[in-house]
């Protein structure tokens, strides 16, 4: 098998792993990164509304950093390690200009300072935005900036299968060539995990087909934890019937959310916030207007742009235009969009600290969606998942460099057979359960019972069901046996992360008997901080999943009720 080596692996070719990339390359060590698609088809690029950032003297003069940590700490429920958002906050203005400085073609305003708009749950507007294709331009701005840099080497269209331990230091990972199904050996003595998001496990997601949390999988299956995986967004404005986002951008440049009466529900529910309260409280609201039957045919409601006029929505909102008007035939400037809430993002994620480093093994850090810092808590305000990955990119890029500094080689003979072999099996196998079959059974699962509403009956299933779909995936095979692109083996792996992610999910989401941002439970409705206040860390061992817990880090903000 082929073998190289280098200083540092990142897994993940999106915003996060490309900051570190940068960071870690400027540093002079030498870098791999490794994604299953090119780089800047990485699902940042699908980002549209834009990043949070106070920026000094570019902000509401009432506004400051610590106006939005508390944003940040209050719209996650208090779960929320304030020091992490206190540094997320302090570090946005600086870490936006940068990117300004890189070429990133921010939106201006008419004196040409960044331009800014509100989004839910800001106090003060701070959301800075590159049209409605923000992701795609930062992904270029930064894949652009790494070329510059001749010791970063990018294995494009790689599959990652896990990582390679001795004993308890990380020693690089075993991908295989999409193409070719060759398999390579990339040994380092540091390795990144930003692998993204988990939205295929999901029978309704705003994700894309990459999606499926295999950075968490193979890091579960390594002995790395996760934390808080129970914590899982709904967008509430998904296309009706594709789920493809319609950006809050919508909303915050003045979009209404109607039901079929015609009423803007949403003043009921946060009677100060209106529509851009935060996304667990909107997606609720809605959940319940359509149960109620106040929702339309099919089940969704309607989103107003009408009144903005063609002009202003084909200026600032041309994505969200389009995309309703090709996958839902509606022209948004004449009619409704119609929308319905979707899975969106993972609050839940490898366990790291506000440095990036995970503590289960030597060498391991996780950057970006695949990571639990936690700024988010038990809910995401809209723009800030951009913000995390670029800070806190940065942030982990300057901890391996200095990891880099001061640990030496791991000498080895790692055996790597054994995780080609796994991967081989499913092809040499000839008969078994089909990917297909396995995915689509977990994906009404964790729509049915691990969404928008819980409670312990849906949970317990959800758990003994999952359970049931990892004993079945061990017979796992795939109808290809070719070497030429064989995308069904690739679905078959990324099945058995999804698999082990969800499982993890559901036990934690079982295990939290409160409700706290994105986890309602309907047995359990209210918050319970005398119990309930502190990270969930989850284990997999076998088909156990182990549970503890770690306390949620305090600055200065105590737990108060939450309104909008
Ligand atoms: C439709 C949509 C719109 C959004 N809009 C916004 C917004 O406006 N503002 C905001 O703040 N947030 C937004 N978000 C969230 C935000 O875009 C993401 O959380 C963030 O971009 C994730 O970046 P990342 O670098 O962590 O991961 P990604 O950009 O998802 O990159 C993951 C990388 O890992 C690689 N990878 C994964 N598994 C493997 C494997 N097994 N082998 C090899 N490579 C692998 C992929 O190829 C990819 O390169 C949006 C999300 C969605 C779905």
């Amino acid at each position: 098998m082929e073998k190289k080596e280098y200083d540092a692996v990142i897994l993940g070719g999106g915003l996060a792993g490309l900051m570190a990339a940068n960071i870690v390359a400027a540093a002079g060590f030498s870098v791999a990164v490794v994604s299953k698609v090119f780089p800047t088809r990485s699902h940042s690029a699908a980002a549209e509304g834009g990043i949070a950032a106070y920026m000094m003297g570019n902000s509401d003069p009432n506004d400051d950093p610590d106006f939005m940590s508390y944003d940040e700490v209050k719209g996650g429920d208090y779960l929320v390690d304030q020091d992490a958002a206190e540094l997320l906050s302090k570090k946005s203005g600086e870490i936006v200009s940068l990117l300004d400085a890189w070429g990133a073609p921010f939106n201006r305003q008419p004196d040409g300072r960044i331009a800014l708009r509100y989004f839910g749950g800001q106090t003060y507007p701070r959301t800075r935005f590159i049209a409605d294709k923000t992701g795609m331009a930062l992904l270029h701005t930064l894949f652009e900036h790494s070329t510059g840099f001749k010791n970063i080497e990018y294995y494009n269209e790689y599959y990652v299968l896990d990582i390679v331990k001795e004993g308890n230091n990380v020693n690089g990972l075993v991908a295989m060539e999409m193409k070719t199904l060759n398999p390579i050996y990339l040994k380092s003595r540091a390795l990144l995990i930003a692998s993204g998001g988990i939205g295929m496990m999901y029978k309704h997601t705003t994700n894309s087909y990459i999606n499926t949390g295999d950075g968490q999988g193979i890091a579960l299956r390594s002995g790395v934890a996760l934390k808080d995986p129970e914590f899982v967004q709904f967008h509430p404005t998904g296309l009706y019937p594709s789920d493809i986002l319609i950006s809050e951008a919508a909303r915050a440049e003045g979009a209404i959310l109607k039901n079929n009466k015609g009423e803007r529900f949403m003043a009921k529910y946060a009677p100060h916030k209106f529509d851009l309260a935060p996304r667990d409280i909107v997606s609720r609201s809605m959940t319940i207007e359509i149960r109620e039957g106040r929702g339309f045919e099919g089940g969704y409601l309607g989103l107003d742009l009408r009144h903005l006029g063609k002009k202003y929505i084909m200026e600032r909102l041309a994505l969200a235009y389009d995309a309703a008007k090709n996958f839902s035939g509606v022209d948004a400037s004449e009619e409704m969009i119609p929308v319905r809430p979707a899975q969106h993002y993972f609050m839940g994620g490898i366990d790291v600290d506000t440095t990036g480093t995970n503590h289960d093994l030597n060498g391991i850090f996780s950057a970006g969606e695949s990571a639990c810092v936690s700024v988010h808590g038990a809910n995401r305000l809209g723009s800030n998942s951009l913000l995390e990955t670029v800070v806190y990119g940065r942030e982990t890029g300057n901890t391996m460099v200095e990891f880099l500094k001061t640990h030496k080689n791991v000498e080895t003979n790692s055996n790597v057979e054994p995780i080609i072999d796994a991967a081989y099996a499913y092809i040499k196998r000839e008969t078994g359960e089909h990917f297909g079959v396995l995915t689509e059974e977990l994906r009404d699962i964790m729509w049915d019972n691990v969404g928008i509403f819980r409670d312990n009956d849906k949970l317990a299933e959800a758990v003994s069901k999952i359970k049931d779909l990892r004993v079945r995936a061990k017979s796992m095979y795939v109808t290809d046996k070719t070497s030429n692109y064989n995308t069904e083996l690739f679905n078959a792996l990324e099945t058995r992360n999804m698999l082990d992610v969800a499982y993890t999910m559901a036990t934690a989401a079982l295990n939290r008997k409160e409700t706290r941002g994105a986890h309602f439970r309907d047995d359990f409705p209210e918050r319970d901080d005398k119990n309930w206040m502190k990270h969930t860390i989850t284990y997999l061992a076998g088909d156990e999943v182990k549970i503890s817990y770690k306390p949620v880090t305090y600055t200065r903000w105590k737990p108060e009720v939450r309104v909008y």
